[in-house]
């Protein structure tokens, strides 16, 4: 209809580590959101906007090409596509709104803990399985290190065992998943949280002022987390 074009279109994560956190902040900025058909859009009830629930892996491409106007997405995931994006020349821009206060985690290097460890340059000739190879390679680079890559979108921590890497480069909070792996970390190369971005596409007016009434409610809700 013509009136959703005038709706703020807010993609966030279907389901994951995300998509709880996310739905909560927007309910807790006094959004009603209507879950109950599990469709591709929820529509909320009380304002003009609609969430958009997808992979987080689709989130910075829907807002970089303006197919959402805002996103809710970890800076591991940003960063990785943006970097991406450059190397194939497609259009990478987004403004960073405000960083959130969940999803925090940091993307790690990890070895078999029977491998010895001898600094950074031990790890050079390395193959690591990883969902983020861009990151990586900028980390090598900053390190005059080379390292191949496994790419796979799961399960990375079983990849030393089955011989497909020397190691792998994947996200950590606790640890506890590394341990269970007989992996330990040895290097952090990137530190995430989830993020609240925008298109660099202009918006409407009325969805202009749809955000300018959104931010400050955000912003309180943030404040009260403290
Ligand atoms: P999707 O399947 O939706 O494309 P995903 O497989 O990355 O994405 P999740 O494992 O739910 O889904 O992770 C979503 C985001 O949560 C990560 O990109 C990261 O920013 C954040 N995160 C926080 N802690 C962790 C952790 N310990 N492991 C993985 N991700 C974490």
């Amino acid at each position: 209809t013509t009136t959703d074009k005038n709706r703020l279109r807010i993609a966030i994560q279907k389901s994951g580590r995300l998509s709880d956190e996310s739905q909560s902040l927007f309910k807790r900025c006094g959004m009603k959101i209507n879950l109950a058909d599990r469709r591709l859009l929820a529509h909320v009830a009380n304002m003009p906007i609609d969430l958009m629930l997808v992979r987080s892996s689709d989130i910075p491409g829907l807002v970089m090409d303006g197919v959402c106007d805002l996103g809710i997405v970890g800076d591991n995931t940003l960063e990785e596509h943006a970097l991406e994006r450059e190397l194939t020349n497609e259009n990478s821009d987004y403004d960073k709104i405000m960083s959130l206060k969940f999803g925090a985690c940091r993307l790690s290097i990890a070895l078999p803990e029977e491998t010895e460890y001898q600094g950074i340059q031990s790890l050079d000739g390395m193959r690591l399985a990883t969902t983020y190879p861009r990151l990586l390679t900028r980390f090598g680079n900053d390190n005059n290190i080379k390292f191949e890559f496994c790419k796979l979108n799961g399960s990375v921590e079983v990849a030393p065992r089955v011989g497909l890497a020397d190691g792998i480069c994947d996200l950590v909070s606790t640890g506890t998943t590394l341990e269970a792996n007989g992996l330990k970390e040895v290097e952090v190369i990137y530190q995430s949280k989830a993020a609240l971005i925008q298109g660099s596409q202009p918006l409407s007016a009325e969805k202009q002022k749809t955000l300018n009434t959104l931010i400050p409610r955000i912003e309180g809700v943030l404040k009260a987390k403290e």
